[in-house]
């Protein structure tokens, strides 16, 4: 496998993605018994940024964007509205990150924004297969209490860790979507799979935007699979069937926590207006609903 995932670190799919994550990890700890998280594809966990002024990279179209936002509203009238919480939580934890570790070209991935969140009551399960990332992920982490890290496949750590003791899960699953298409099944299938062992987890799916018909039959395959809510979020900074790579990216979340729907409708605006400058893309939220007839998922309501 070649994928590394230091070339796309910090472009917008990163960002829409950890800022989810974040914003699912505050509704499950709204409670304060334990849960276990499950990061079925961690990477490495950290990314080196390139510094500005050397090649253009992707985090420019993403981190680096929400990063030159003023900290704290200017005195200026009129005073540009603060991000929604959620945005604002995650920029707060990229800058925390970058305090301790080494600055502004520190960037977190999902297990480090994870990780920094656990209670003593949460546990954590991070599980990588390639051998180098595996190397870097485990020197930052292996001593960081309640946490596992699995140099194995994601998909077979998880159905290893489900059913859980704590009876609450969040599972984050971000294949490297090489192989569109065999990711696009693995991702369903192994979705399917787990809720048959514990259907009340929370699964959040990552998967690119970069053919229409594509991400729409799978969302609605997925639905056919798993009959569970879904509550799908999307932001696509090019149209979404240009040939630029990556148009959009798209989280299919099973299980969604109470009310994180409704805030989601305040954050991604938001977020959208922050990353897409052209003004050339769009978001949407919606929650496709089983149709009664073939049970299948129909159209999802935008917005
Ligand atoms: N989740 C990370 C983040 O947000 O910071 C990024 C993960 S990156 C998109 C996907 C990672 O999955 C790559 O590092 C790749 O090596 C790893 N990978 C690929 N197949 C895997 C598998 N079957 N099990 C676990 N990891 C896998």
């Amino acid at each position: 496998m070649k994928y590394r995932h230091a070339h796309h670190a910090g472009n917008f799919a990163d960002v829409h993605k950890h800022i989810t994550l974040l914003a699912l990890i505050e509704a499950l700890q709204r409670k304060p018994k334990g849960y276990l998280l499950i990061d079925t594809h961690a990477g490495r966990g950290s990314y080196e940024l390139p510094r500005h002024g050397g090649t253009p990279h992707e985090s420019n179209q993403g981190i680096a964007r929400l990063l030159a936002m003023p900290p704290t509203p200017v005195r200026a009238i009129p005073a540009p509205p603060p991000p929604p919480p959620e945005i604002a939580n995650y920029i707060a934890a990229v800058r925390r990150f970058q305090e301790t570790h080494g600055g502004r070209s520190a960037y977190p991935g999902s297990p480090e924004l994870a990780a920094s969140t656990l209670r003593a009551t949460d546990r954590a399960v991070f599980a990588e297969t390639q051998h180098e990332e595996f190397l870097v992920l485990r020197r930052a982490l292996e001593r960081q209490p309640r946490v596992r890290l699995a140099h194995e496949d994601g998909f077979r750590v998880l159905a290893a860790a489900l059913p859980p003791i704590e009876r609450r899960a969040l599972v984050l699953m971000d294949p490297p979507f090489e192989e569109s298409r065999e990711d696009f099944d693995r991702l369903r299938i192994a979705v399917a799979e787990a809720l048959g062992r514990f259907e009340t987890g929370v699964f959040a799916l990552w998967y690119p935007i970069k053919q229409e018909r594509d991400s729409r039959n799978w969302i609605e395959a997925l639905g056919r699979a798993i009959e569970r809510p879904l509550l799908v979020s999307e932001i696509w900074v090019h149209p979404r069937d240009s040939r630029v790579g990556l148009n959009g990216s798209g989280l299919a979340i099973v299980n969604a926590p109470y009310q994180i729907a409704e805030r989601m409708r305040v954050w991604m605006p938001a977020l959208w207006e922050i990353l897409d400058e052209s003004r050339a893309g769009g978001w949407s939220v919606s929650e496709p609903q089983p149709d009664p007839q073939e049970s299948a998922a129909a159209s999802p309501r935008r917005h």
